[in-house]
């Protein structure tokens, strides 16, 4: 793809508009560090205009009124658009967060294509039900959309969860104000384009670019919004929970992450480092289900820290234009930086540093190499808070209910594995771990019909499933008298 500059504005009430000020906002290529073009930098005031531009085709237009079929026609007219520009939209998400582009075709764009077609079909199943009552009454419940929905979503995998908000929550017949992250705002506007050209409505999906702290935050206090739905850190999250709180809408969270992944002595042991090092390079750590915490059964400890560093140096990492690319640059300079510091405080904790430890020199552009660090004590902050990066510790335990609190013992909660050959302890062990997903023998196998989100710092609520169209209807019921 030839890329010319970019320029982008807000997509508002289905067209194309300058922020208010006339702020604009750079974009950066992560692989050379360079400036490709700038989008509008929205405030309170576009936001505004926005939610007033969805509360319009809420109330007047025809999307809510709709049957599910007819919206389920539009859902997958969506997913042929995908298909259709599947290789552009690939190369546009590689170029904005700096993804290898063998990642964007194949997980990217089409996992975002699967959730329309799920979500298709599940439009056409928002049914009520009837209820029996000893009262002279004939008593339905319906489910209705909740309205104009605040969707907030983070920089590293914008394409698959934004569309993860707004799949369900157009199915269900809502409008939506979507507020991408700041640093990788241009598959969501392209998306813009995509849903218009697939009949979605105008002002049904409005896609303001701009800073969390300004746009965000008028996003998350606007008294028009009906919903939040939510993905990023559990910092920014805790305000999230709060203006919800404050204007008593229901909010769905999807917050950080920091899980274990625990290697038992029954492991398939070729099969584990695959998952091991899967759960820490892919999409270059940069993951919010990644397993950057290794746990490993005494017995095999130094012989698969020894696997792991010869094998970890051996990742392709480079170029992500490059398709035989795994590990990319990181999305930020900002992300780097806060690796190195993590690095620099495992050493000072004891940690011993296996392989990687460094940036990489290449081109300009936001490279890490992936790191292992061994031996770090548990309560080390290395070891405790969510590093966002290609960096995997090492830790020993030395039986089950070791290994079971050595995995709880963070303030997260969203996934966590188990490498064993060992079906019942498979089981027995998923049932005990503080997480809202659990991975068995591999590594992040996600799909559109299986839910997932976290507990405890992790978040609540869950996307994907019919259980995201729970989280995007509300019940009502009507009792009719048959007097
Ligand atoms: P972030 O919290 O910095 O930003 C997320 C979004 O919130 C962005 O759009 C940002 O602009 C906005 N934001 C920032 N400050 C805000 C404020 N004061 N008010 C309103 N909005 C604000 O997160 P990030 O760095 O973009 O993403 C990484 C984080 O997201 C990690 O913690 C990761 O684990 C988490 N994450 C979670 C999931 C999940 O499904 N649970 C998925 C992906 C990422």
């Amino acid at each position: 793809m030839t890329i010319d500059k970019i320029e982008r504005e807000l997509y508002i009430g289905g067209r194309w508009t300058p922020a208010q000020s006339g702020a604009r906002v750079d974009v950066i290529d992560p692989s050379t560090g360079t400036v490709i073009g700038t989008v509008a930098d929205g405030d309170a005031a576009d936001i505004d205009r926005a939610v007033s531009a969805a509360r319009t085709a809420f109330d007047d237009g025809p999307w809510p009124r709709m049957s599910g079929r007819e919206r389920a026609r539009v859902l997958n007219r969506v997913a042929e658009l995908l298909r259709k520009n599947a290789q552009e939209l690939a190369e546009l998400e590689s170029l904005d967060v700096g993804k290898p582009i063998g990642l964007c075709l194949p997980v990217d764009v089409m996992t975002t294509v699967e959730q329309y077609e799920y979500y298709a079909a599940l439009a056409q199943t928002l049914d009520g039900s009837t209820r029996e009552t000893p009262l002279k009454t004939f008593a339905y419940t319906r489910r209705e959309p909740l309205g104009v929905v605040g969707a907030i979503t983070p920089f590293n995998f914008p394409l698959i969860l934004s569309n993860s908000k707004l799949a369900p929550a157009l199915a269900a017949g809502n409008t939506i104000v979507h507020k991408p992250a700041d640093d990788t705002p241009l598959t969501a506007l392209r998306m813009a384009e995509l849903l218009a050209e697939a009949g979605v409505p105008d002002g049904v999906v409005n896609v303001v670019t701009g800073s969390g702290a300004v746009a965000g935050d008028a996003l998350l206090r606007h008294p028009g919004v009906d919903k939040i739905a939510f993905t990023g850190s559990t910092a920014v999250g805790r305000l999230a929970a709060s203006a919800a709180a404050a204007s008593l809408v229901p909010v769905t969270m999807e917050l950080g992450g920091n899980a274990a992944n625990i290697v038992f002595e029954d492991a398939d042991v070729d099969k584990a480092v695959g998952a091991a090092i899967k759960g820490f390079v892919f999409n270059t750590g940069q993951f919010c289900m990644a397993g950057p915490r290794l746990l490993v059964a005494r017995p095999l400890y130094d012989v698969f820290v020894g696997i792991l560093a010869d094998a970890v140096p051996t990742v392709p990492i480079g170029d992500p234009r490059d398709s035989k690319t795994v590990i990319g640059p990181m999305a930020s300079d900002r992300h780097v930086r806060k690796v190195e510091e993590f690095v620099a405080l495992a050493k000072a904790d004891g940690g011993r540093v296996v392989c990687g430890g460094e940036r990489l020199d290449l081109d300009g552009g936001f490279y890490y190499k992936p790191t292992v660090i061994a031996d770090l004590p548990n309560e080390s902050s290395v070891v405790q808070e969510e590093i966002f990066g290609p960096v995997l510790t090492v830790q020993p335990f030395d039986d089950e209910a070791e290994a079971i609190a050595l995995a709880n013992s963070t303030a997260y909660g969203l996934a966590a594995g188990i490498q064993t050959s060992n079906l019942a302890r498979a089981h027995r062990v998923a049932a005990r771990l503080e997480a809202g997903i659990v991975f068995v023998n591999d590594w992040a196998m996600l799909d559109p019909a299986v839910p997932f989100g976290g507990v405890k710092a992790s978040g609540y609520g869950r996307e994907y499933g019919p259980e995201a169209l729970d989280a995007y209807t509300r019940t009502k019921s009507v009792i009719v008298s048959l007097d």
